[in-house]
């Protein structure tokens, strides 16, 4: 119980940087410098005022200094962040710390990719290009393969899957631009995808891109039912591949075995 715990804050706190990541990467800022300061007033936030989740509560919303309300994302990111960590403590990592280190890694790293591409539908080259040799290095050494929890994913697994991501997802945006004559696939997406197969082997890149669709496509129609989206609206294709990639991460091997009868 009280690994959970330890994880679940370590996951607030990491996710309260993940915000500063969402807020300053797409603007070429600095991550480390300076400390947080409020979007509106450009006010230095507290560190009491800057507790994960608490903070946002005792402020009930607002900025101490000028009064401007705070966006619910901030405490939701962190939320998020600390959940998905107790998940993955719970799915891998009492076999090992660096398996649960660098699961939380790629977590956290899908985390910004998703809200970045919903704020600006870019995938930040910062975040996808370091992950493919992180994907490739991690997968290849110390990783399980998460279709085969028992079994090490390896270094042909990794490799074969950063291939399919990135050249699959290449192809798709060639065909996509001859048939279409617009831009299906963004080169973020080809990119992302090259991460994940790294991480998540071939296996990964199959699964990641058929939930990924499914996904997209329910909750695309979802939008367009509920909110009045018009079809062929521009739609980053990043969130889903993310949520995607979690979902094969999580419960592949249910799935897979679950589709293989
Ligand atoms: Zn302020």
């Amino acid at each position: 119980m009280i690994e959970y715990i330890f994880v679940f804050l370590f996951g607030l706190v990491v996710g309260s940087f993940l915000n500063v990541c969402i807020y300053r990467i797409p603007k070429g800022l600095s991550i480390v410098r300076p400390a947080s300061l409020c979007p509106s007033c450009g006010k230095p936030v507290k560190l009491y005022d800057n507790i994960p989740v608490l903070g946002y509560i005792f402020l009930r919303g607002r900025c101490r200094s000028c009064n401007a309300g705070i966006s619910a994302r901030y405490p939701l990111v962190e939320l998020l962040n600390a959940i998905l960590y107790v998940v993955v403590l719970q799915r891998f990592g009492f076999e090992s710390v660096s398996v649960l280190m660098v699961f939380c890694i790629f977590i956290s790293a899908l985390i910004v990719i998703t809200f970045i591409d919903i704020d600006y539908q870019i995938i930040p080259d910062r975040i996808s290009i370091p992950g493919i040799p992180l994907g490739l290095l991690f997968g290849s050494t110390l990783l399980p393969d998460p279709f085969l929890r028992s079994e090490l994913l390896g270094f042909k697994a990794s490799f074969i899957g950063f291939l399919c991501g990135g050249l699959g997802f290449y192809l798709i945006a060639v065909l996509g631009k001859l048939v279409f004559r617009k831009d299906a696939m963004g080169g973020g997406d080809i990119k992302l995808m090259g991460m994940i197969g790294g991480f998540l082997g071939w296996k990964g890149v199959i699964f990641t891109t058929f939930l990924g669709s499914l996904f997209g496509s329910v909750i695309g129609i979802a939008l367009i039912a509920w909110k009045g989206r018009k079809w062929g609206a521009q739609i980053p294709f990043g969130p889903y591949l993310a949520l995607g990639a979690v979902a094969s991460l999580f419960w592949g091997q249910e799935i897979l075995s679950w589709y293989l009868g």
